[in-house]
């Protein structure tokens, strides 16, 4: 048996996954201990591939992995969960969730085993008081968490909790809820926004698919975002609607570009922001991800 294998065959015993999610459960129990306070992160996810693929930006997601503490648990904004109100994932095992159509038979075979985490359920729901959230045991892991986190966390030992969009709300209204977030920084809650900032998935341009291409309006608007971050001028960011053509056609729906107001919420004054796999995709999306904090 080669390496690749013997690797292989240790991701699907069930005794290792059994093993994982008991580790991973006794991290649980600490994460009310107060700690360092937590970078947050915005990922940009882009294609579901990235899952099983080795490239530039799989290689920045493990880079940032080793630039962080490791987590007691993970809550994760995902532009691939709205509902109407706003919602916790509160199961002990959530399921993986293959929430895509005509991809390789290979990627939904692909599973992440991290166990959920119902404590920082309910402390989620406590903790915000601008909405009331509900607690679900439906859902699980959608691939705009999983096709990431199982990068960051390969061995799938910190439990990661799912926090849905409220479609019915505005882009302000997500800034101020993602403040209530803040709290659990210090106790060891690595806070995920997963999104694209820009991502127009009907002006893909399937030519360049796999290119580091991106067209003059999406450039402009990743721009625009990236220098109104330098500046921390975040309320020009928020109100993204009033920037013209540039954003009009890079966030044609918002649900892609609401988890970086999440993040972007939770950032303090002295802190540094730092940018990783800054690169434009396909013509219209790009996968520009930003770590707040260190
Ligand atoms: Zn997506």
């Amino acid at each position: 048996m080669d390496r690749k294998e013997f690797v292989k065959s240790l991701i699907f015993s069930p005794f290792l996954l059994c093993t994982m999610r008991m580790n991973a459960l006794n991290r649980v129990h600490s994460f009310y201990k107060k700690t360092e306070k937590m970078p947050v992160l915005f990922v940009g996810h882009g294609n579901p591939m990235n899952a099983i693929e080795e490239n530039e930006f799989v290689e920045g997601f493990r880079k940032i992995s080793k630039q962080i503490p490791k987590p007691n648990a993970i809550i994760c904004i995902s532009a691939h969960w709205e509902t109407k109100g706003t919602f916790v994932t509160a199961m002990d095992f959530p399921k993986t969730i293959h929430d895509f159509g005509g991809f390789p038979k290979e990627l939904y075979e692909v599973e992440y085993p991290a166990p959920g985490n119902p404590e920082l359920a309910k402390e989620t729901q406590k903790i915000i008081t601008k909405s009331e959230i509900g607690l679900t045991q439906q859902w699980g892991l959608d691939h705009g968490a999983w096709t990431v986190i199982k990068h960051l966390y390969p061995n799938a030992d910190v439990p990661v909790i799912e926090m849905s969009i409220d479609y019915t709300k505005d882009a302000k209204y997500h800034y101020e809820l993602a403040k209530e977030l803040s709290g659990l920084r210090k106790k060891g809650i690595l806070i995920i926004g997963s999104g694209n900032i820009v991502h127009n998935l009907r002006l893909v341009a399937w030519d360049k698919i796999n290119e580091n291409y991106g067209y003059d309006w999406a450039i402009e608007a990743n721009d625009t975002v990236r220098k109104s971050i330098i500046n921390r001028d975040f309320e020009k960011i928020v109100h993204y609607k009033t920037l013209g053509r540039a954003f009009d056609l890079s966030v044609p729906s918002p649900e892609h570009y609401l988890p970086l107001l999440y993040a972007l919420a939770l950032a303090e004054s002295n802190e540094e922001i730092s940018i990783f796999n800054d690169k434009a995709i396909a013509g219209s999306l790009s996968m520009t991800s930003y770590k707040i904090g260190n």
